[in-house]
């Protein structure tokens, strides 16, 4: 499980699927990636440099091809020579980030980039949370038959293999995170398998209290795990906060701060792959809300929703529907999914946000706004659910059915 949020994306559209493992380095492989990570970052920096300086200078654009040329120069001058000491995959891979980078920026810039906006490069730093470099083919990396793994000018580092490689891997990316713990990142091309067909389709959409709410009157609260770890992240950063600047007692709550948020991102990330795997396991459909969560930055819920990684979830719905024959829909914001009654579609207007169940003026069914929601995005999908528990009788509404929401713990609740 890779460690980082700004990472979340597990998947291109190319059906490429990356399949990560905790690596465990000796003392002497530790040494060698910390000069890979430390090049790698050095020629992305001289890059973006020459970049800034040619085009302060007024001079054109410097192509791919150059920069590889410059690169190629630098390490036959005594100032860079000590690049030779590592992969020459790892450097070119480092550029190729940098090219990427650039091409982002510039597609964000024409507005022909789709998702969120890309900034302009910025230099990396030894105290990035994330270090990282990355071996294609080309670098002759190899899984061992004794399992380790073979990098080159690095040694053949130990692998914990939590479960097996489904093919030959296109490429690996070494990674070190801010709690000092090392991962190995294989890209492998997913062939999409379909499953059976499934009658169940369903409109999922953020709940205010729950992870998610789907139209089926099920909400879906983040596991145990999940609440613990955020609860100790809590906790130790109140810690650290207490602790005197400077101090190499601060050194130490930082580190531990670290590696708890190590923890929460891991067991997020595992949150939403079991549930995504549900979800798109049980129904033939599924659609849910697009958050423009930058139209949202300014409000009070901005925060939950960034953290509770929507997006993230998001794509590994979209991801699991594509490898698995099922169908995604996304249903834009501009559907007022909270202002129009799921039963008569009556639009009645917004509702404040502590409203959380009203009685339709129209037909008189009583309506839970979470599930209402779903609905609601189900039906703008297209998708026709059966909304058994989305109305609910007033008896019930008094007692706030549901509110206790669903663990997904208990596996045979989710499907
Ligand atoms: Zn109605």
């Amino acid at each position: 499980m890779l460690p980082h949020t700004a990472n979340e994306f597990e998947y291109d559209f190319s059906m490429q699927l990356r399949y990560n493992y905790r690596l465990e380095p000796w003392p002497r492989h530790r040494l060698a990636l910390g000069k890979a990570f430390g090049c790698a970052l050095v020629v992305f920096n001289d890059a973006l440099a020459a970049r800034e300086a040619a085009h302060q200078a007024g001079e054109p654009y410097l192509t791919d091809a150059q920069l590889s040329a410059r690169l190629t120069a630098a390490k036959k001058t005594p100032e860079r020579a000590w690049l030779n000491d590592v992969s020459a995959v790892v450097l070119q891979e480092a550029l190729a980030d940098l090219n990427t980078a650039y091409r982002n920026f510039f597609a964000s810039f024409n507005g022909t980039r789709a998702g969120p906006t890309a900034g302009k490069p910025r230099f990396r730093s030894r105290k990035d949370h994330r270090q990282a470099v990355r071996f294609t083919a080309n670098a002759r990396f190899r899984v061992l038959a004794n399992g380790k793994l073979r990098l080159p000018k690095i040694g053949d580092v130990p692998v914990r293999w939590s479960r097996p490689l489904p093919s030959e891997p296109s490429s690996v990316t070494v990674i070190e995170d801010s709690a000092g713990r090392y991962f190995a990142s294989f890209v492998v091309k997913a062939d999409p398998c379909a499953l059976p067909e499934t009658g169940p389709v369903v409109g999922i959409d953020l709940g205010l209290h729950h992870f998610v709410v789907l139209s089926d009157g099920r909400k879906i609260t983040a596991p145990q795990f999940l609440r613990r770890a955020e609860k100790l992240l809590k906790r130790r950063q109140r810690e650290l906060s207490r602790k005197q600047k400077g101090s190499r007692n601060r050194d130490k709550a930082r580190r531990k701060v670290a590696r708890a948020h190590a923890r929460v991102a891991d067991a997020r990330r595992d949150f939403h792959h079991q549930l995504s795997t549900a979800l798109i396991r049980d129904n033939q459909a599924v659609a849910i809300e697009d958050l423009a969560v930058k139209g949202l930055a300014r409000t009070r819920l901005a925060k939950s929703i960034h953290d509770a990684g929507w997006s993230a979830f998001a794509g590994m719905l979209e991801y699991k529907a594509r490898l698995y024959g099922r169908k995604f829909h996304r249903i834009g914001r501009f559907v007022p999914t909270s202002q129009i009654c799921s039963v008569c579609g009556v639009k009645d207007g917004p509702k404040p946000l502590h409203v959380r169940i009203w009685q339709c003026g129209a037909c008189g069914t009583w309506l839970d706004r979470d599930v209402n929601a779903a609905v609601n995005v189900a039906t703008a999908a297209g998708l026709a659910v059966t909304a058994c528990r989305a109305q609910i009788r007033p008896g019930h509404a008094l007692a706030q059915r549901g509110e206790a929401g669903t663990h997904l713990k208990s596996r045979r609740e989710v499907g």
